[in-house]
């Protein structure tokens, strides 16, 4: 029987586990950033495999026959290490990447190259942000002394950041819910991650609907030469190919 490791942690990484366990010996990886969700099937290890070359060695050890990158869109590093280490491994590596969203008629987007070109543009745009953004690239945000922040996250944390509030939540999330978010709080600017994907972007709708602007930051770059899909049936139909 093949044996898949799938790089997780995102909700397309665990639907591809509920398709493949019952067929094939599938091994999720998670970074171990957040929960471990319930009910994945197929076998789950958790934590960093120590870079490239501790991945690769771990490819070799537990002796699979290919990996599907399914990570986040801005989980750039584990890509490029997936890469590295499938090419040495000698294995197929398959990148499950969902597509970017794309601004319609309505949208007021305002792109950024990164978190740090974002902080540096949010004090022209409004005196109050809703950040959601994930925890780890907050600390771009620390110099960021004239704009109030709304901080979406998904535990309760201390953050080193001048004026801001923590709001808890985890997706998906409902237009409704977010309009009234942002209404409540007063938003004048949503900062984004261009994710893609259906569980967040009701923040962008309700933008839209209140005619805020959207601070996007782009997507890193995709690893060059990594065959790549879009949708998780693509990515199973993938694994039956020799
Ligand atoms: P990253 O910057 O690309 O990776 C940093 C390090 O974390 C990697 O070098 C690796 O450590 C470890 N790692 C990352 N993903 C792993 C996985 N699936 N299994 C085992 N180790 C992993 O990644 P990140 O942005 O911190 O994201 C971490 C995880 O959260 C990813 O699995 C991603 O799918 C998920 N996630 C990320 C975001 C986001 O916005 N970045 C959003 C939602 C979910 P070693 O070098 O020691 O191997």
């Amino acid at each position: 029987m093949p044996r898949l490791l799938i790089l997780g942690g995102t909700s397309e990484a665990a639907e591809l586990a509920r398709l493949l366990a019952p067929k094939i010996d599938v091994v999720t990886s998670l970074a171990g950033r957040t929960t471990t969700p319930n009910g994945l099937p197929g076998a789950i290890r958790i934590g960093g495999f120590g870079g490239a070359e501790g991945l690769e060695a771990y490819l070799r050890a537990e002796q699979f026959d290919a990996v599907i990158d399914a990570t986040h869109p801005f989980a750039a590093r584990i890509s490029a290490h997936a890469a590295q280490a499938c090419a040495a491994a000698g294995l197929r590596l398959l990148a499950l990447r969902r597509p970017s969203w794309l601004p319609i008629p309505g949208d007021r987007w305002i792109m950024a190259d990164s978190m740090a070109e974002a902080a540096r543009m949010l004090p022209s745009l409004g005196h109050r942000a809703f950040l959601a953004i994930g925890r780890q690239e907050l600390g771009a945000f620390a110099g960021v002394t004239t704009v109030w922040l709304l901080i979406r996250l998904l535990a309760p944390e201390t953050l080193a950041l001048p004026e801001h509030q923590i709001v808890l939540g985890r997706g998906p999330f409902s237009l409704a819910d977010e309009t009234a978010l942002l209404t409540e709080h007063g938003i004048k600017v949503v900062v984004t991650k261009e994710s893609g994907g259906t569980a967040t972007y009701a923040k962008i709708e309700a933008a839209r609907t209140l005619s805020l602007p959207v601070l996007m930051i782009r997507r890193p770059p995709v690893v060059a030469g990594v065959e790549a899909v879009a949708e998780v049936a693509a990515a199973v139909g993938w694994v039956g190919r020799p």
